[in-house]
């Protein structure tokens, strides 16, 4: 299997977005484009501890990015910011890698379904929630883990029930 890696545009790191389990990369020129003080400090970290690369595309890339939406008349609507970065995106493909391009730019998006790439929005996916379940003791409201296995509290003997919670991701 390919292995899966994230490409973030401006949006995507403004939104916060990097994932922890897989790899993300941009280019030098998003990353110009990061004004905001909190995103930059946090784009700084994310960048020293690794978890996002910064690569260029290479000049077949580019040329073959600048092809494809020539045919498509998208040339006008895309920065060459965004041209270069989905130059990016073929170029980690062509290394092999499975790219998704994270942005909420909606000319980005459609020229990535016209050269189906994967894609995903901001937003969308970074308010999802998840649930998980806890247990409680009805008594002193001591949590426990979902695989606790015993009925009662190990503190005051009350009954424990389970309870269904949301962590944001
Ligand atoms: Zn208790």
């Amino acid at each position: 299997m390919q292995k899966k890696i994230y490409v973030l545009d401006a949006s995507a790191i403004i939104g916060g977005f990097y994932s922890k389990s897989n790899a993300n990369f941009t280019t030098g020129e998003v990353i110009l484009e990061i004004k905001d003080l909190k995103s930059s400090l946090l784009l700084q970290s994310a960048i020293e501890d690794g978890f996002i690369i910064v690569e260029e595309p290479e000049n077949e890339d580019i040329e073959k990015t600048n092809e494809i939406i020539e045919k498509s008349g998208d040339i006008l609507r895309l920065s060459e910011v965004d041209q270069n970065l989905i130059a990016l995106a073929l170029k980690l493909k062509r290394k092999g890698y499975d790219p998704v391009v994270v942005t909420d730019d909606y000319s980005m998006q459609n020229t990535l379904k016209t050269i189906n790439m994967t894609y995903r929005s901001v937003l969308t996916e970074g308010i999802k929630e998840i649930y998980n379940w806890v247990k409680i003791c009805k008594g002193c409201k001591k949590k426990y883990p979902s695989d606790y296995s015993f009925e009662d509290c190990e503190i005051c003997g009350s009954p424990v029930f389970k309870k269904r919670i949301k962590i944001k991701k």
